[in-house]
């Protein structure tokens, strides 16, 4: 009987012995930027270590390499679901990719921070609802420089229309992969230039966040993000001791413009909006090194904006996925005959911004107030969406991006079914016209390009040699506009 009850015992301390053991493997994980005081941002080499690691720690974490920088770098994907990334079509799809601009480290720490939370099982709450993707160190080869731009010397930020860079090019074929819903794209301000100094105050807000704001994005996500969610994470991030600001653009308060953004389609966050996804910026205050300084504030604050993120999609999920469900059908179902505007400007508001800023000298707060502020965008110039568009097949350029871009591209065209039209004298885009050929051109192959597509507005906002932000103001395009007759013709069903 004692010796029985022994033997129990002993199971039972085994089995205990063995759990303390197995827990004791699974210690939570720290950032490289932790693990180093806060002293020195995480290397490349560093995060890729780290970002194995969580992986091994969590079974809701998957790691993934999704192409190299120009200098051999892997760009890693951390993909964090309870299912499988992208499966489940109850869940919404999220993608952050930070540090785009490679001295802006704190968004890669701050997304650090949100792995490592995520792999010790503190955020699991959120994956019943949501699928994530993140990128934590976009520009690998700027990063280890501590310099804005990629080894091309290109802005990664300017490139996600010509996708001159491997880095977009990777990114661009991961966002067409899943086509997520939601799109954080994270950096920092830099509120230390000499014009501020001079100016005797400086922005200081620890976090900015930029809606989408071209117009020809789909008007209920630029309302819902203007009314509903800016708020939200105003309050969010507030309540969290970080002060918080609609992202704001431009110089010197009266001496230049201030609004919220450009109109470009070729940043991270336009980029994804014209497909209309629910996409922003993030924009936190750099330290005044651009590297080390104030680094464990600079990156919480972007993880706190992070997770109230996360926050308002969990609770938000089914008006966001409709939103931009319907906002896509929108884009595919596309009609000829609908306009888009090639050609914007800002329009100032009827009342002047009041703008909260830092006093250089005392560090007091004080409030400006900004008559020069254009918070709006108003179309200049229109055109009329055509059937299609017919791409030379032999400008492999052309060929190459719009493929890359995922763009449903075919062989398919009946000319005669079709009025077929050419832009001429677009060497002065200015006086530019349409004019109507009797027949395609000879010898000369065309790919069609329907406009019933998801990248129904981004083609006309790309392919139209008087839009503004088309891929004829890009110096790899110019050839574009060195002939009177433009390339790419204009099609409309008879
Ligand atoms: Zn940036």
């Amino acid at each position: 009987m004692k010796n029985k009850c022994y033997k129990k015992w002993s199971v039972f301390s085994l089995i205990l012995l063995f759990t303390i053991f197995l827990s004791a493997c699974k210690t939570d994980i720290q950032t490289p930027l932790e693990l180093s005081e806060f002293k020195e941002p995480t290397s490349h080499e560093d995060l890729m270590e780290f970002v194995k690691d969580a992986e091994r720690q969590s079974r809701q974490i998957t790691m993934g390499i999704i192409g190299e920088s120009v200098e051999g770098r892997a760009i890693p994907v951390l993909k964090i679901s309870g299912d499988t990334y992208g499966t489940n079509p109850d869940k919404i799809k999220m993608i952050m990719f930070a540090m785009l601009h490679g001295n802006e480290h704190s968004g890669k720490e701050g997304s650090l921070k949100l792995i490592r939370e995520f792999a010790n099982g503190n955020l699991d709450h959120f994956l019943g609802n949501i699928d994530l993707m993140v990128l934590p160190l976009m520009n690998p080869d700027g990063a280890e420089e501590t310099q804005r731009r990629n080894a091309q010397n290109i802005d990664l930020n300017r490139d996600h229309l010509a996708l001159e860079s491997p880095e977009s090019q990777a990114l661009r074929t991961l966002f067409m992969d899943y086509l997520p819903e939601v799109s954080v794209d994270v950096h920092e301000y830099f509120p230390y230039g000499s014009a501020w100094e001079e100016f005797g105050y400086r922005k200081d807000f620890d976090m900015q966040i930029g809606l989408v704001t071209n117009p020809n994005i789909s008007s209920e996500i630029i309302q819902y993000q203007n009314d509903t969610f800016l708020p939200f994470m105003k309050e969010y991030i507030e309540e969290r001791g970080y002060s918080f600001h609609n992202y704001l653009v431009g110089g010197i308060p009266n001496e230049s413009v201030t609004r919220h953004s450009t109109v470009d389609i070729n940043d991270g966050r336009q980029s994804m909006g014209i497909l209309n996804t629910f996409s922003m910026i993030y924009e936190g205050k750099n330290g005044r090194d651009r590297y080390a300084d104030n680094i464990e504030e600079r990156a919480n604050c972007q993880y706190e904006s992070m997770v109230g993120l996360l926050e308002f999609v969990s609770q938000n999920k089914q008006a966001i996925k409709q939103m931009v469900e319907e906002g896509r059908n929108n884009l595919i179902e596309s009609q000829p005959g609908e306009k888009v505007a090639i050609q914007m400007e800002y329009v100032k508001g009827d009342e002047p911004l009041h703008m909260p800023l830092k006093s250089v000298s005392t560090g007091n707060d004080t409030v400006i107030v900004v008559d020069e502020y254009y918070p709006h965008v108003e179309a200049v110039l229109e055109v009329e969406k055509p059937t299609g568009y017919l791409v030379p097949a032999e400008d492999e350029k052309i060929v190459n991006l719009l493929q890359m871009h995922n763009v449903i591209i075919t062989g398919q065209f009946v000319p005669e079914d079709h009025d077929i039209y050419r832009y001429t004298n677009v060497t002065d885009p200015e006086n530019a016209r349409l004019v109507q050929l009797d027949d395609l051109p000879l010898g000369i192959g065309y790919y069609y390009v329907p406009i019933n597509q998801l990248h129904s507005n981004m083609l006309v906002l790309a392919l139209e040699p008087q839009s503004q932000i088309g891929l004829v103001n890009y110096d790899a395009f110019e050839y574009l506009t060195e002939e009177p007759d433009y390339p790419i013709l204009r099609v409309n069903k008879k």
